[in-house]
């Protein structure tokens, strides 16, 4: 049976959260505005969002890749407010090739936030294809497939409370291949 290996525990979460809260809390005394990239950084947006200090707005919005590793995305959920003149925090779970984030700040900067910043649970940075500037990072990862606290394979294991490293040809052939493991049943 194959196995996935725990990465980050809920106390390293934690520690992540705390961090990245205290930073944006100083740089931001007069708050600021987060902006969720959805679904995989829902966790990590509700824990950020408590560690903040000082008055936090929360907004979302949905992308989707026109195909895989192209990098071409379009927002299919947009925001429900305006981010003229605000200063803007882009939240999201990892950033790999920095495709996603670079478009996303396209998208947002063109709508003239007063500043725009970007925020990630996890940086896989080896794996960069454009620069992507990043302000708030918890962690930084090795180029590893990783699951949980938000992240997904096929839609699975975003709920569990820790974050794991899997074994990406693994899950292609069996998207369920660590259910038994990191579930009850
Ligand atoms: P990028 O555009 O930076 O290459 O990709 C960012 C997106 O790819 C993330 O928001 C996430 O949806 C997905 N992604 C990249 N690496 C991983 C990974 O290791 N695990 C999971 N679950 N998703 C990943």
């Amino acid at each position: 049976m194959p196995e996935a290996r725990v990465l980050f525990t809920r106390d390293d979460l934690a520690d992540g959260v705390a961090r990245v809260g205290r930073e944006i809390s100083d740089a931001y005394p007069d708050g600021v505005l987060l902006v969720a990239v959805l679904k995989g950084s829902v966790p990590f947006l509700a824990d950020v969002v408590r560690a903040v200090d000082v008055p936090v707005e929360v907004d979302f919005l949905a992308i989707s890749k026109y195909a895989a590793d192209t990098g071409r995305a379009r927002i299919v959920k947009d925001l429900d407010g305006d981010v003229l003149g605000r200063d803007v925090v882009l939240v999201e779970d990892i950033i790999d090739t920095g495709l996603t984030l670079t478009y996303l700040l396209g998208e947002i900067g063109r709508r003239e936030p007063r500043s725009l910043e970007t925020c990630a649970l996890l940086d896989k940075s080896v794996r960069r294809i454009v620069p992507t500037p990043l302000r708030f990072r918890a962690f930084e990862i090795a180029d590893e497939f990783v699951l949980g606290y938000g992240l997904d394979f096929a839609e699975r294991y975003r709920n569990l409370d820790e974050v794991f490293a899997g074994d990406i040809s693994v899950l292609r052939d069996d998207p369920d291949a660590y259910v038994h493991q990191l579930y009850r049943g």
